[in-house]
């Protein structure tokens, strides 16, 4: 531990939601912690930063299960301090705007532990942002407040001074006011706010599944009517509300208010999901494959050992490159060990896996079928060739077939193995019954048939979305298992495959509109 003093509290700010919009020092400082105290509302995708060593503690409300007190919390920080832990309190939003920060912050006061506050970006301004809604503007406001919406205004000992509020900023941001909606329109008409003042109320701002409801103080009541709107929500009341017709964004991208499956496995899975939510999307992770070492290295480390005799190494996946890296390294070689050796890589994305080890492919193909690639290779000598083939356990034959064809002496070696995913998350087999996912995408047949034995067979859960496979060896096997495909990417990417469902959509709009 490079540790300079033992034991600190920070007081950190998540943000509202969108994982992006924690701070640089925020993230920093979580990923140092080995203490970590969250609230709800937070993105698990920020808890994964936390190092796997850290203890989570989660102090957020459950139903029906005991909820823990503040006093309890204010404890539990004082104690793993004094044991000498680094404790991060991450709370949403900023953690001085409505969150107890400051009462947190005082019990360490009084119990000498030493602290800092990392400020966050609090969805009083965030979420009115994400829906195109600055709180001030000029022409429009010059002054904005935030109020808790949680007091009841009727009552007499309520700290919340209508008369002077109501009228006293151009714009107001309630916090946890869904609940009192009613009380405070009122209360604004009633102190001087005309009816006609445009209102939004916007759930779930920076999520995926943000919505937003506008009107005037005098029909919002009646717009939400029928429709549950319920908490996180954030009222803003004001002139600024109207320009959100020009200025939002967010709910305008183009795969906004989509889910989308993604079956890759969990380490693989991020860039796929990054490019989907820059586009909108909800990605949903359903990890169909998880990636393993091979149970036995002998055949592996012995080809390692004599890069040298081959002619060609043709890597046909991204773990391939990996696992052989990996591996080289374990033997003590490294990239001078495939000098002389000539590097094919199927397609661009193990392309880039081979260049981010230094080293470009000596070949592309401009097509991943068998036969292409071979002919490819063909094209630059292969008769009598050793050629190496580091692969997965599941491979099938066709390409060690077609090299062989055109007169290569083919080694296949199992660098690493594609094995079934334990479970699915229940939260993905929900949505699939609920006909909740838009598009599944599939970027190899190895996920394709794990995500099928997953669901047991039952491929009536994928019906009601749109099948997207990377290219055409993906999507045969999706149609050889009775599954109907919906979209081939003309591009065999990650990115290509993005392309492809953000075409399918757009055309659906067009087709929907036109
Ligand atoms: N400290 C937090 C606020 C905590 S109070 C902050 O600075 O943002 C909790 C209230 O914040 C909720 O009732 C809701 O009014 C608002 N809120 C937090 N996250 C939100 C979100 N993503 N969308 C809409 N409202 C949100």
């Amino acid at each position: 531990m490079n540790r300079v003093a033992a034991g600190k509290v920070y007081l950190v700010g998540a943000g509202p939601g969108d994982p992006g919009l924690i701070t640089v020092k925020g993230l920093e400082r979580l990923r140092q912690a080995e203490v970590v105290v969250y609230d709800r509302l937070l993105n698990p995708q920020l808890l994964r930063q936390i190092p796997a060593a850290a203890e989570l503690i989660y102090v957020g409300k459950r139903v029906g299960a005991h909820t823990i007190t503040q006093d309890e919390i204010n404890g539990l920080l004082v104690e793993r301090a004094k044991a000498g832990k680094t404790v991060v309190r991450l709370k949403g939003g900023d953690p001085f705007v409505f969150g107890r920060g400051g009462e947190e912050i005082l019990l360490l006061v009084e119990a000498g532990i030493p602290f800092e506050v990392v400020p966050g970006v609090t969805s009083a301004v965030a979420v009115p942002a994400y829906a195109g809604i600055p709180v001030t503007h000029r022409g429009y406001a010059s002054s904005f407040a935030v109020i808790t919406g949680h007091e009841d205004p009727t009552k007499p000992d309520s700290s919340i001074r209508w008369e002077h509020l109501a009228t006293a900023t151009d714009t107001q941001v309630f916090l946890m006011g869904m609940e009192n909606l009613p009380l405070i329109v009122e209360q604004l008409i009633a102190h001087g706010r005309p009816a006609s003042t445009p209102i939004a109320l916007v759930r779930w701002g920076t999520w995926p599944q943000q919505e937003t409801v506008e009107g005037t103080l005098a029909d919002i009541l009646q717009r939400l009517e029928g429709q549950p709107f319920g908490p996180p929500a954030v009222i803003v009341v004001g002139e600024v509300v109207r320009l959100r017709e020009q200025l939002r964004w967010f709910d305008r991208r183009p795969l906004f208010g989509k889910t989308v499956l993604v079956t890759r496995s969990r380490d693989q899975a991020s860039q796929l999901s990054q490019l989907l939510s820059d586009l909108g999307a909800k990605p949903v992770e359903a990890p169909a494959i998880e990636i393993r070492e091979p149970e036995d290295y002998g055949p592996l480390d012995a080809t390692l050992q004599r890069l040298r005799d081959y002619g060609w190494v043709v890597f046909t996946s991204a773990n391939g490159v990996e696992a052989v890296w990996r591996r080289l390294k374990a033997l003590g070689l490294d990239a001078r060990d495939l000098a002389g050796v000539q590097l094919a890589a199927i397609g661009p994305a193990t392309a880039q896996a081979l260049e981010s080890h230094g080293i470009f492919a000596d070949l592309v193909p401009e097509q991943y079928l068998s036969q292409a690639v071979a002919e490819a290779l063909a094209q630059r000598g292969l008769s009598g060739v050793p050629v190496l083939l580091p692969r997965t356990d599941l491979a099938g034959e066709d390409l060690a077939g077609a090299l062989a064809q055109h007169g290569a002496q083919v080694d296949q070696v199992v660098a690493y193995r594609t094995v079934q995913a334990a479970t699915l998350e229940p939260e993905v087999g929900e949505l699939l019954r609920q006909g909740k996912v838009d598009f599944v995408t599939f970027a190899s047949s190895s996920t394709v048939k794990h995500l099928i034995a997953l669901l047991k067979g039952d491929i009536s859960l994928l019906s009601k979305c749109a099948t997207a496979c990377i290219g055409p060896v993906t999507a045969r096997t999706a149609r050889e298992l009775g599954l109907r495909v919906d979209i081939v990417a003309q591009e065999h990417t990650v990115p290509g495959l993005v392309r492809a469902v953000l075409e399918r959509s757009s055309g659906g709009e067009e087709a929907r509109w036109g």
